[in-house]
């Protein structure tokens, strides 16, 4: 809301490549006096619009020398923002960045951007759509070739497609339940009563059909999500089991502190793991159990949390000793989170297989059945038994190529081609599952009165509409932009 009280005849300009030393640095100027702070900085007229153009840049007020810079200029309204924009390719040390700042902000009527400006701008000049926004944000943070795909599509429009074909559908429909409200109001109207009942009909099949494409959408596995968030990997397990160990030598680094006082690991522990190119985040939680002091405890149930959100829970045992009160109560906090819907994978980890023989590993998953949740033990029963010593790296590739596997799986696609997943954010799922559950009541009740059909259906396209920005977009920017750096 800040922003947008912002004037947006205001010029704006940040440095948009990143800080540091580097070969060259571009800094932006978007609004009506771009092209006159060109002209302040360079002492001489613009160059010609998409031209590239070799200008000395100097400081307003001292005229020193600061740099020679490759210059670019847009107009209005043909520029990312819309706006009249200028672009500085300088070289990208410290000084010179910091000296053409400098003399931006001597110019009158310019002033430093703010978070996300310049996309801000862009967007309410009607350059991007809310979906491609948050593609281009997502490209932004992108790591994995899969995530750049997804973000790259998104940002060109491709989600925005899908949810206006959504919303056509959704408009035919509602311009039949109008007809329908319309007969329903005057016996003598337009429609027979059989003319009323066939616009029913047709209506209901239009509706089944993008209802049909919404249940495709949410059913996707996550995937889009998980792309873009990476698949969550929880390593759970009773305390001393070897998870931080595990953890380590999977990431093939210290990120985790490891000990063998039981309980240390008190938080949960993140380490991001492209898992064969493919995001994958990977988390080591506190040991689970009831835990006596606060610290602890709190530990424990962030586990809990975690273990609750992920796509795949790794259980690690010991195989070296056979603690039922330990596996019960490991097992028992996970539980819940293993019969809940998306229900995660389940992966059995014999850990410290350095310390028995090979054949020791049906006993061992016997006594875990045996300490298992009556809900549970079925699960664990049938779950995938991968054996592992954590104490170096040889010793987890099996771990690591069954992960492998599995994060691929998440994101095998039915045909060869590429395509972008309908859902990339929870903020589309909740609007998605909502239009869906509307349509399903209009479906369930062929007698529902056309008032409330017509009631449903435009509560129907609002949702799917908040995903495109056509409605409540403030609050939606507000937290999106506060994620983006200055000079996006
Ligand atoms: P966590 O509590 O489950 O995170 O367990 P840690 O990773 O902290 O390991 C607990 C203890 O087991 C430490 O002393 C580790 O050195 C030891 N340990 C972990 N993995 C192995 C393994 O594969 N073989 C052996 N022999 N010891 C291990
Ligand atoms: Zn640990």
């Amino acid at each position: 809301a800040r922003l947008r009280a912002l004037r947006a005849e205001d010029t704006i300009y940040a440095l948009s490549s990143g800080r540091g030393v580097a070969g060259v640095a571009v800094v932006r100027v978007s609004g009506p006096l771009a092209a006159p702070a060109l002209e302040r900085l360079t002492g001489k007229k613009p160059p010609e619009v998409r031209r590239a153009s070799l200008r000395s840049l100097r400081a307003p007020g001292t005229g020193e020398l600061l740099d020679e810079a490759l210059v670019l200029r847009f107009e209005a309204p043909k520029s990312f923002t819309g706006e009249d924009v200028v672009e500085l390719h300088c070289h990208g040390g410290r000084a010179t960045v910091d000296g053409v700042l400098e003399a931006l902000d001597g110019v009158e009527g310019l002033r430093a951007a703010e978070r996300g400006e310049f996309t801000r701008r862009a967007y309410a000049a009607g350059k991007l759509g809310l979906t491609e926004v948050e593609g281009l944000a997502d490209l932004l943070m992108a790591t994995t070739p899969t995530q750049r795909r997804q973000a790259l599509a998104q940002a060109g429009g491709a989600l925005e497609k899908r949810y206006e074909s959504w919303r056509s559908t959704l408009r035919s429909c509602r311009a039949r339940a109008e007809a329908l409200v319309d007969f329903g109001d005057d016996v003598e109207g337009d429609l027979s009563a059989e003319e009323g009942s066939k616009a029913r009909t047709e209506m209901d099949s239009q509706l089944n059909a993008l209802i049909g494409e919404l249940r495709r959408a949410l059913t996707d596995g996550y995937r889009g999500e998980a792309i873009r968030e990476g698949v969550r990997v929880v390593l759970a397990g009773a305390p001393n089991a070897g998870k931080s160990s595990l953890l380590n030598a999977l990431a093939q680094r210290d990120a985790a502190i490891i000990s063998d006082v039981p309980g240390t690991t008190r938080d949960v522990l993140e380490v991001s793991l492209p898992l064969g190119g493919l995001p994958c985040v990977l988390f080591d939680t506190a040991g689970l159990r009831d835990a006596s002091d606060v610290i602890e405890r709190e530990g424990v149930r962030r586990a809990r949390n975690v273990v609750e959100g992920s796509h795949v829970v790794v259980f690690v045992v010991d195989a070296a000793k056979i603690d039922e009160g330990a596996d019960a109560a490991a097992l028992e906090a996970v539980g819940g989170a293993l019969s809940a819907d998306p229900r995660p994978e389940l992966v059995i980890c014999a850990n410290k297989m350095d310390l028995v023989e090979k054949d020791a590993l049906p006993r061992r998953r016997a006594a875990l059945v045996d300490a298992a949740p009556a809900a549970i033990a079925p699960l664990v029963a049938a779950a995938p038994l991968v054996a592992a010593t954590s104490l170096d790296e040889a010793g987890v590739a099996a771990l690591a190529a069954d992960l492998e596997a599995r994060v691929a799986a998440r994101f095998r696609e039915a045909g060869d081609e590429y395509e972008a997943p309908a859902i990339t954010r929870e903020r589309h799922r909740g609007h998605v599952e909502r239009c869906r559950a509307g349509l399903e009541r209009i479906l369930a009740d062929p007698y529902l009165e056309p008032e409330l059909v017509a009631e449903e259906l435009r509560a129907a396209t609002d949702d799917l509409g908040a995903v495109v920005g056509a409605v409540d977009t403030e609050a939606v920017l507000d937290v999106l932009f506060a994620d983006f750096c200055i000079g996006k």
